[in-house]
């Protein structure tokens, strides 16, 4: 019986990526998506005989239940991985959010994942274990302009892996968390706004290092392989740090001078 792994946001980018790295190396694979279309082009590429889709938006916990049973049983009973990968991100400075604006992103990023980590348990915790992965980001190490509200769940996803690390190893289930830096994925595009710019071409701009997913999902690969790794990896990039120092004394310069002159006669 091959291995099983369960990705969500499986139908693009990063997940879809990963999908294709494991399926290549002979494991099952589950897609679970809201894209509809781009499921159905990633299983014609894959094949029906070791990927299945399933319709699956991560808000939703009835919709985790009916999935990982669907997976688990055309996996041969057992999940051996899950990658919480689905996510979005809204590029748009924290004062011009709509109040409660920042609803979906952590419905989405943060409560996308505590149900997952939950929903898996039944499929991992009777004494098979599994490992669990989750997709944060460099982004939940430095918060980063305009991603005020993705960063923050990026980082409370971090630390929950770790937490969570700790109290599902009672049980014999790992967790880490891989964070990205940039990677050449459509969620680049997506970020596009008319005032702000093209992410993607903004960032090759400052020279910042953009990543193939398919490099990561090699990684993911590697950090199923490390035993030691107790809590995943990041990926340190000098140059957006540099870049965010940057933008931090620019901004700084500006608005201290300004401020001032207005609070003192
Ligand atoms: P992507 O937009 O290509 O893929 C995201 C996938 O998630 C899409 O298929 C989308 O349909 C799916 N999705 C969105 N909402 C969903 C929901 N409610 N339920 C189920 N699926 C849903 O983007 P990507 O870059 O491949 O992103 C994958 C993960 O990597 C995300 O968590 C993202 O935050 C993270 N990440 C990406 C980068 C990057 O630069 N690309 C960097 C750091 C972290």
């Amino acid at each position: 019986m091959s291995k099983s792994i369960f990705v969500t946001g499986g139908a693009s980018g990063l997940g879809l990526a990963m999908c294709r790295h494991f399926h290549a190396q002979g494991w099952t694979v589950g897609l679970g998506d809201v894209d509809q279309a781009g499921l159905d082009r990633a299983l014609a590429e894959l094949g029906p005989e070791r990927a299945r889709g399933f319709s699956l938006d991560v808000r939703s916990r009835p919709a985790w239940d009916e999935a990982l049973a669907g997976f688990a049983e055309f996996a041969g009973g057992r999940i051996d991985v899950l990658v919480n990968n689905a996510g979005i991100s809204t590029r748009v400075l924290f004062q011009d959010l709509p109040p409660g604006g920042f609803d979906q992103e952590i419905d989405i990023n943060l409560r996308g994942v505590l149900h997952g980590c939950q929903a898996i348990l039944p499929f991992m915790g009777r004494g098979q274990g599994g490992t669990i992965i989750n997709v944060a980001s460099a982004a939940g190490l430095y918060g980063t302009a305009r991603l005020a509200v993705y960063s923050a769940t990026k980082g409370a996803v971090r630390s929950l892996s770790e937490a969570l690390d700790l109290d599902l190893g009672l049980i014999g289930i790992r967790v880490a968390c891989l964070m990205p830096g940039m990677t050449d994925t459509p969620i680049l595009d997506k970020l596009d706004d008319p005032k702000w710019g093209n992410m993607r071409k903004i960032v090759e701009a400052r020279g910042v290092k953009i990543g193939r997913p398919e490099d990561l999902a090699r990684r993911v690969g590697e950090m199923l392989e490390t035993d030691e790794l107790h809590y995943g990896f990041a990926v340190h990039d000098e140059a957006q740090v540099a870049h965010l120092n940057q933008v931090r004394a620019k901004r700084r310069g500006v608005l201290k001078p300004q401020s001032f002159a207005k609070t003192r006669p």
